[in-house]
């Protein structure tokens, strides 16, 4: 359990973000513009649906339009290719996003390159990539600059502080890296060859962790008063792992006995919380800023758009 002035809020910064993007959806309309993002699922992954649902059900809310292609896991790399280009010259699309993970047969990479940069709301087309690096921004991935939004939010300025970034993929760890470095802390980037974790992660005033390991960090990571944000979403179905996660938590328990799963992170937050001086729950911490700010990245390519077309 997290004390609530330790609580890193991500689900209230998230809800004023939707509020904040409801109010340009709006503003646009009113000049005509709709903005909409079409998001492509290929094949009957069950998590993959549940996050494509929830991008369509948050665009609706917050009244944008939303189109789901959701194409069979026999789906060829060239019939992907063809939606992709087709999307990409619809001028009433403003945001494409393919879910991943792609089946194996078909390349990720290729895939994402062809995506239209300016349409590109996951911020994983090497062009936008390549404009993070260089400090100027256009269409950020949306878990990290989540992030960032609720550290500045919350009043937590990375500037001059030591900041650890716990994993190195593409969509989480690299670009978070690459904002708190331009947000002016001084940056470590871990990964599983990294020799001694927990020296590396106590090191850290702000302490970011996308492992995909559950429970990875422990009290022995984390330097007391650090801010820690757990990237890391499980499903915790064996009722000993709950126990041992959450010792003597009777929400969590009660939850575990009505739905036979609770969710944790890559953080042991019951052993965690006590150190730390600002920390974010699961749920309720990033996983809806990731979703805010695919809304928020959706109306900025329709905003860029309007400004860059003549
Ligand atoms: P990923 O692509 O699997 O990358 C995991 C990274 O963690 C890799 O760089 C890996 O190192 C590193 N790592 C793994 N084990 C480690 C260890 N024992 N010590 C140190 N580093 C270790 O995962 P991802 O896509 O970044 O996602 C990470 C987690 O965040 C997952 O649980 C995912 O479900 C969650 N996630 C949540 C949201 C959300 O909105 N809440 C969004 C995205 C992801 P190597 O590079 O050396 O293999």
């Amino acid at each position: 359990m997290i004390e609530p002035d330790k609580l890193l809020d991500g689900a209230r910064v998230a809800a004023e973000i939707r509020d904040e993007v409801a109010a340009e959806v709006q503003a646009l309309a009113a000049r005509g513009v709709t903005p909409r993002l079409d998001v492509v699922l290929v094949g009957d992954d069950p998590a993959s649906e549940v996050y494509v649902r929830s991008k369509a059900k948050a665009s609706a809310e917050l009244g944008m339009r939303s189109v789901t292609h959701a194409l069979p896991a026999s789906t060829g790399r060239a019939e992907l290719e063809g939606l992709v280009d087709r999307l990409n010259a619809d001028t009433e699309v403003h945001g494409i996003l393919v879910q991943l993970p792609l089946p194996a047969a078909i390349p990720s990479a290729a895939i994402l390159d062809r995506i239209d940069p300016g349409k590109d709301v996951d911020g994983f087309h090497p062009v936008n990539v390549g404009l993070l690096q260089q400090g100027r921004p256009r269409l950020v991935p949306c878990t990290p600059a989540g992030i960032m939004e609720l550290l500045a939010r919350e009043g937590i300025d990375p500037k001059g502080r030591r900041a650890v970034v716990v994993g190195r993929s593409d969509i989480v760890g690299k670009p978070m890296a690459m904002l708190l470095l331009h947000a002016h802390a001084t940056v470590t980037l871990c990964h599983s060859r990294t020799a001694d974790l927990a020296a590396a992660t106590r090191s850290a005033e702000i302490l970011i962790v996308a492992a995909g390991r559950r429970g990875l960090i422990g009290a022995e990571h984390v330097a007391p008063g650090a801010v820690v944000v757990d990237v890391g979403m499980h499903r915790v179905t064996d009722r000993a792992v709950v126990e041992k996660l959450f010792p003597g938590d009777p929400k969590k328990m009660a939850a575990f006995e009505k739905r036979g799963a609770v969710l944790c992170g890559d953080v042991d937050t019951t052993r965690v919380a006590p150190i730390a001086g600002r920390i974010t729950p699961v749920p309720g911490g990033v996983g809806p800023l990731t979703i805010a700010m695919l809304m928020a990245n959706t109306v900025r390519a329709a905003t860029l758009r309007r400004e860059e077309t003549p």
